[in-house]
């Protein structure tokens, strides 16, 4: 082991967890990022579907993605979308209390009854009846943020290795004896597990208590539809979540907003989900299908009260938990690396307080 490469901290995983935390801790410890996969960014991070939204994944999530708000602003990897989350006749209370409760938190969110949402989604059928608009929701470009974000990395002097899964570790004195799946091995002083689906059992492969990070699968298809599905088309989606969907290059990019549970793997999507997809579809706005052109489906990982998990782990302070980013860790990503990074160098200050996203809170 005396002649293994020696870092200050090892993160397991390349994905926008992994790749923005070694942006950010890149320059003050010597930093290697190991990946399973061919190429970062294969899993659940290259098949988002892009958007940013202050009201999604609910008020935990939210200081988190606003905080990211102008640093992707500022970088140029939002764009303006608007989200309108319709709701039925008999809805009106659940659209109501979704604006009341994020307008509470100074949030833009307004009411907007039948006309106004007709101006919005042209053939939206009849009975959707009212919906709550904000006016601040993006798209962003989940790979040029992913790029970004590995180029920083290395810039700052973190190392990158790819088909180089971690297969065990073994606690030692001073950190961390790591065996990769390639035959290297390397000693890490802490080891961070940025291992997105795969969380759970890289703790486990470490001796460190599992936290039940659940991986679900969400399915997408992407839809030539008549007519067209225009720039100037809001995400829509519904107060009871059960469908989204938004324009994409001409085309429609479309959920049923499916959330099965599955074992960490190189999800899939399911026939039958694509097809509920379709059926909802088809209730919200009168347009003819022209083609299926696409499907894909990923996995978004939570914790038991779906709030990321941001430390280190209570029984080991050489073992340090960045994941649980469930439908948010894209639009999330700068303000959880700065807060990732300031926790795991020890650092004070910082808009939001770490205590939120600690493991300390399953303990
Ligand atoms: C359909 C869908 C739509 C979504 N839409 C949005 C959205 O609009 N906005 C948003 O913010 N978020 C969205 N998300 C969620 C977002 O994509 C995730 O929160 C984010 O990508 C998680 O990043 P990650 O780095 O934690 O995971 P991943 O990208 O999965 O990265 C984890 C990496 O760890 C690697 N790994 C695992 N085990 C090991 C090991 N033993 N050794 C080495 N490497 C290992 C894996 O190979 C993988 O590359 C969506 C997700 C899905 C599936």
């Amino acid at each position: 082991m005396d002649s293994a490469p020696k870092y200050d901290i090892v993160i397991v995983g390349a994905g926008m967890a992994g790749a923005s935390l070694a942006a950010a801790i890149g320059a003050r410890a010597r930093v290697l990022v190991i990946e399973a996969e061919e190429r970062p960014g294969y899993h659940t991070t290259g098949r988002s579907a892009a958007f940013w939204s202050e009201s999604y994944g609910g008020s935990g999530v939210q200081p988190l993605t606003t905080a990211s708000g102008p640093v992707l602003h500022e970088l140029g990897f939002l764009a303006p979308r608007r989200a309108l989350t319709l709701g039925r006749e008999g809805e009106e209370a659940q659209v109501a209390a979704f604006i009341e409760e994020y307008s509470a938190i100074g949030l833009e969110v307004e009411w907007f009854d039948r006309a106004e949402i007709e101006s919005r989604v042209a053939g939206v059928r009849p009975e959707w009846i009212c919906a709550a608009f904000e006016p601040t929701c993006c798209d962003i470009d989940v790979a040029g943020l992913h790029q970004h974000y590995l180029a920083q990395a290395r810039k700052a002097g973190a190392d990158m290795w790819c088909r180089a899964g971690l297969a065990a570790a073994e606690r030692t004195g001073e950190g961390w004896s790591l065996s990769l799946t390639d035959g290297r091995r390397v000693a890490a002083g802490v080891l961070v597990n940025a291992a997105g689906a795969w969380a759970d059992p890289v703790a486990r492969m470490a001796g460190v208590r599992a936290l039940g990070i659940t991986p679900y699968r969400r399915t997408m298809a992407q839809l030539a539809v008549t007519p067209a599905a225009t720039d100037d088309l809001p995400l829509v989606l519904d107060i009871s979540e059960t469908f989204y969907f938004k324009p994409e290059n001409g085309r429609l990019w479309l959920s049923p907003h499916d959330e099965t549970p599955s074992p960490p793997c190189d999800a899939a999507p399911e026939e039958l989900d694509v097809a509920v997809a379709i059926d909802r579809f088809e209730q919200v706005v009168d347009w003819r299908i022209d083609r299926l052109e696409h499907r894909w489906a990923g996995l978004r990982s939570f914790a038991p009260d779906r709030l990321p998990v941001y430390g280190f782990a209570p029984e080991d302070p050489a073992f340090f938990w960045f994941a649980g980013q469930g439908g948010f860790g894209i639009q999330t990503a700068p303000a959880a690396a700065e807060l990732g990074a300031r926790v795991l160098l020890g650092e004070v200050g910082g808009v939001i307080d770490p205590a939120i996203y600690s493991p300390a809170r399953f303990s």
